[in-house]
């Protein structure tokens, strides 16, 4: 199978894969799930080893970066082997995992060790009652402490992801920024999107743009664009004097569609096309090979990607038109 297999209507090479290994979490994050959120039955949910597979056929047909997300990756049993599997595979370039870091403390070297090349660990705020009540539980110190233990290992760039809500987290920006550069990680500063809804805020009230983001810190940094592309959709900015980065993240006030190198799949086995709309197509019948059509799953994965819409559309006045809550989606 040729590299150009992996090519979706609109030409663009779509060789970035995220894959959800969980919906199910240790943090109840206000913007992204509720409290009481209905998690997937087990049995809807794909093994580690069909993972594994589904990832392998993946970079056989070009797919060079695959990042491990969730719901919290680390929480599902096993998963440093899924790890070691994949990350072993030839072809691949890089093996990357967004993590909430309530774990990283305990698994930031084993994860070195099996091959996963960069982390982005999310946190929101360096303020401990309000991390409580943002993430809903009490590990910020184990949160601090993991970033400080994987900032000491070899990694590539590591990064924080924060997501800024108006009102909520935006007096931290600044100290978020100083935490990051301090410990040479880059940092992301994300615009809140509407996936699922949620009963913690009004998404609208709480929107704050990129723009403004960066203007804030351009007060207190020398900052310069990087014209620099990376597999993601975040646009960086060099800081003078500092090895880390700042980027923004703004699937609202910048659309980033038109470089869109990613598809999602869901621990469900439901390869997702784009984040923002609901074209997908359920692999879980190819991988377990129940399908009625006689495809291989990689004849399934090309016409999955023959759905991969130009780009979505985010309107934060009208009610969230996604259902699924981020965590389900593999951010
Ligand atoms: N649990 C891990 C974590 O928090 O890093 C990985 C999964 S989480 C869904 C991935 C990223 O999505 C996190 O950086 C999180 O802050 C972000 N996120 C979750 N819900 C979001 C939303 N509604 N809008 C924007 N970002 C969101
Ligand atoms: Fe869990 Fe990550 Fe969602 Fe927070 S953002 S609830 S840590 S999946």
């Amino acid at each position: 199978m040729s590299e150009s297999s992996l090519v979706d209507p609109f030409g663009r090479r779509i060789d970035y894969l995220r894959i959800s290994v969980t919906d199910r979490c240790d943090f109840r994050c206000t913007y992204c799930m509720d409290e009481d959120v209905t998690f997937m039955p087990k049995e809807h949910i794909l093994s580690l080893e069909e993972i594994v597979t589904t990832a392998r056929t993946f970079i056989k047909m070009g797919t060079k970066r695959i990042r491990i997300t969730g719901g919290e990756p680390l929480v599902r049993k096993n998963i440093l082997w899924a790890l070691e599997q994949i990350a072993n595979t030839p072809g691949l370039e890089e093996l990357t995992i967004t993590t909430n870091g309530s774990m990283l403390k305990k698994l930031g070297q084993s994860l070195y060790d099996v091959g996963v090349s960069r982390l982005n660990v999310s946190l929101d705020t360096l303020i401990e009652e309000e991390f409580n009540r943002l993430t809903r539980r009490n590990k910020f110190k184990q949160v601090v402490e993991g970033i400080e233990s994987i900032a000491a290992l070899p990694f590539n760039r590591c990064k924080i992801n924060s997501v800024i809500m108006k009102n909520q987290n935006d007096d931290q920006i600044l100290p978020l920024a100083k935490f990051a550069l301090a410990h040479n990680m880059d940092i992301s500063y994300i615009e809140e999107m509407p996936l699922g809804a949620i009963t913690a805020h009004d998404r609208a009230e709480s929107y704050m743009s990129s723009d403004d983001v960066i203007e804030l810190l351009s007060n207190h940094y020398q900052l310069s664009k990087s014209s620099a592309t990376t597999p993601g959709p975040t646009q960086y900015y060099k800081v003078e004097g500092e090895q880390g980065r700042i980027g923004v993240i703004s699937p609202h006030s910048h659309n980033f569609c038109s470089s869109c190198n990613r598809i999602r799949m869901t621990v469900e086995g439901r390869l997702l096309l784009c984040l923002g709309n609901e074209h997908s197509l359920d692999l879980k019948p190819y991988i377990r090979a129940t399908n009625q059509d006689k495809l291989t799953l990689e004849d399934a994965i090309i016409k999955a990607l023959a759905l991969k819409p130009e780009q979505h559309y985010f309107n934060l006045d009208e009610e969230p038109q996604i259902l699924r809550f981020m965590s389900a989606t593999g951010g």
